[in-house]
């Protein structure tokens, strides 16, 4: 059997690290802040915002949302940014995505102020992962990344293939897996024969969105599961692995829910520490 990796103990733990830090500099005079700007009313992201203030109010950052309506134009929008960007009281400012379909997304996150950009969207902070050098990085490839390096997992040399392509997931994980010496592959929706790719795979990553793509067939023996997909069916949250087959199989594996959701959350308030951090303490 399978050792789950339990996301959501190490979310706490990386929070309370995140509260500690907090205070201390508080101690200092400086108040960590988060801006959070929301387009529209879409279901999912309503409770993924509530999750965030409740985790700021928990860590002691404060937080002001900024509740756009739906049919808000593009100059409205990046109004709204440029204000934010200015202002001395907002260390992070984070865009939920995603915005109505008119609006233009790429042109609102490089508005940001990249020392803002708490998402790691910004196309400075992902030249610079891709470089290597210090940069925040999207905060769910960064809580997958904090997962693996929990569990002792070893990643150099590892063949690990990575389901999904997308700018926040797929692409700035397998630049995180690059940098930690790993051998990455990444399969999309065009890609040939997943499975036969899958199965040389010592680490498979899943963030596609699929409910139970991943099946028992299409991995190795004791190689690692780490599933983001998250898929809202009647029954409750799945994400995009086989679980019960695959934990039978595999050394270590991610449940959904409990895995690497909670560490998206934990590893945006690390990241609004660290942009306090180097904005007042220059
Ligand atoms: P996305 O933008 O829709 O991207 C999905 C990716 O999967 C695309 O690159 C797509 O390929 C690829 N894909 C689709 N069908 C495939 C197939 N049959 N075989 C191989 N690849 C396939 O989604 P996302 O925003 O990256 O999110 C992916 C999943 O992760 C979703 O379930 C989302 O809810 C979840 N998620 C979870 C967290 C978390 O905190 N746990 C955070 C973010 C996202 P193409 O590029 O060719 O279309």
């Amino acid at each position: 059997m399978a050792i789950i990796m339990d996301g959501k103990a190490l979310a706490k733990k990386i929070r309370q690290q995140v509260k500690e830090e907090v205070s201390r500099l508080k101690e200092k005079g400086i108040f960590p802040k988060l801006a959070v700007i929301m387009v529209g009313e879409d279901p999912a992201s309503k409770v993924y915002v509530r999750n965030k203030s409740k985790a700021c109010n928990e860590a002691g950052i404060a937080y002001e949302e900024f509740l756009l309506d739906e049919n808000s134009s593009m100059e409205e929008l990046l109004k709204v940014i440029k204000e934010l960007n200015e202002r001395k009281d907002i260390h992070g400012i984070l865009l939920q995505s995603p915005i109505p379909k008119p609006l233009d997304i790429d042109t609102a996150f490089e508005t940001i102020d990249f020392r803002k950009d708490v998402d790691g969207f910004h196309p400075i902070n992902i030249g610079r992962l891709a470089l290597g050098r210090q940069t925040f990085i999207s905060c769910t490839p960064h809580g997958v990344m904090k997962l693996l390096q929990e569990y002792q997992i070893d990643l150099k040399g590892a063949n690990v293939v990575i389901l999904g392509r997308s700018n926040i997931v797929g692409k700035p994980l397998a630049q995180c897996l690059l940098n930690a010496d790993a051998t990455v592959t990444i399969c999309h929706s065009k890609t040939k024969n997943v499975g036969e790719i899958t199965k040389n795979a010592d680490i498979v990553i899943s963030a596609i969105g699929k409910p139970k793509f991943v099946t028992k067939d299409m991995i190795k023996e004791n190689a690692v599961v780490i599933d983001v997909g998250i898929n809202r069916l009647e029954t409750g949250l799945v994400g995009d692995v086989d679980f019960e087959e695959l934990e039978k199989k595999v050394s270590y594996i991610t449940p959904v829910p409990g895995g690497v959701g909670p560490m998206t959350i934990a590893m945006l308030m690390h990241n609004v520490v660290i942009a306090t951090k180097n904005l007042e303490e220059k």
